[in-house]
């Protein structure tokens, strides 16, 4: 039977943790009850540099009950480092992984379809949200504008999957293989490629304690999607400047016809096409340089240029 870990990020959330671990305790031993999963699966808390009691809770926890074990990160380091500090340490010691929030927004009665799905042949199952009416308007909204944006930038991502999902032992160790610094998980792990699929879940509010993605934090890390995905919005500077450039060309036309008829002012002529022309022209130069930024970033990333998913002996 195949183990199952459950890996929980944790910052400041000592006033959710003890009913996460009631009601994770009772779903993990029915789990094992029904013999979904071994019984030797765990529920482990990644405390990401808390300033309240957290740690001291997990430790708690360990202390009476094995099945729950924790990761004490160094320091704060953000959701998106906590969660892939706790699945690259427990990736050899389980044969699935399902990442999900401490709050107890995750409906964790789906787990027995992510097991499913993974006991099909899945190697990836994304808990995808079924609807977002207990969100407000402006969450609901601003959540909508970002999955077209990263859509639009080329970035491939679930479409309202946040970062509730299982992953097998091959896909975590695939996910190792991405060297990056700048994480988004929700972006890297499509590029990893294997068999997939989604279950649709119904997001509740949060259990207790407050979020701690404030509207700055939500700003960053969407802008940190995007620019650590795509490199389109250098491009599009490119081709502004070489727009701006034949502008240039046609108000150069336009500029001459009216010095030809006499009717402008000394030096209107050469200082409207120098302002169009060195506005493109400069425009079209960062562009281009950008494109190499651009390529040199890529590089700097030095994400894996495959993954092999079978290997035939
Ligand atoms: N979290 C973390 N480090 C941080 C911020 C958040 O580990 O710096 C964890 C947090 O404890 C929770 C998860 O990330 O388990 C999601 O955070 P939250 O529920 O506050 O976000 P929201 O659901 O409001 O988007
Ligand atoms: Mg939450």
């Amino acid at each position: 039977m195949d183990i199952l870990y459950l890996v929980i990020p944790c910052y400041n959330e000592e006033a959710v943790l003890d009913e996460t671990k009631k009601r994770l305790e009772k779903k993990m031993k029915e789990l094992m009850k029904a013999k979904k999963i071994n019984k030797y699966s765990k529920v482990v808390f990644v405390n990401d540099g808390s300033k309240d009691k957290t740690w001291e809770k997990i430790l708690k926890f360990h202390e009476s009950n094995s099945m729950f074990s924790g990761v004490n990160l160094s320091r704060n380091r953000g959701h998106q480092n906590a969660l892939l500090a706790g699945l690259m340490t427990v990736k050899n010691d389980a044969d699935m992984v399902i990442s999900m929030d401490a709050d107890l927004q995750d409906d964790i009665d789906v787990i027995d379809q992510f097991i499913e799905e993974y006991k099909k042949g899945n190697d990836v199952v994304y808990g995808v949200r079924s609807s977002r009416k207990k969100d407000t308007f402006f969450k609901r909204n601003t959540a909508l504008m970002f999955y077209r944006i990263m859509e639009k930038m080329g970035v491939q991502i679930i479409y309202n999957h946040a970062d509730y999902r299982l992953m097998s032992k091959r896909a975590l160790e695939a996910l190792s293989e991405f060297k990056e610094v700048n994480l988004f998980l929700r972006g890297m792990v499509p590029l990893i490629g294997f068999s997939y699929t989604t279950v649709l879940y119904e997001r509740a509010e949060r259990f207790a304690g407050e979020s701690k993605y404030p509207l700055k934090k939500m700003l960053a890390f969407a802008f940190d999607g995007i620019t650590s995905f795509s490199i389109k919005p250098i491009r599009f500077f490119l081709f502004l400047g070489i727009f701006i450039f034949f502008c240039s060309l046609i108000i150069l036309i336009y500029a001459l016809i009216r010095y030809i008829n006499g009717a402008v002012i000394w030096g209107w002529t050469s200082l409207m096409v120098s302002i169009w022309a060195l506005g493109g022209l400069q425009l079209f130069a960062i562009g281009v340089i950008g494109e190499y930024i651009g390529k040199v970033y890529m590089e700097t990333k030095q994400r894996p240029r495959f993954i092999v998913e079978t290997y035939l002996k």
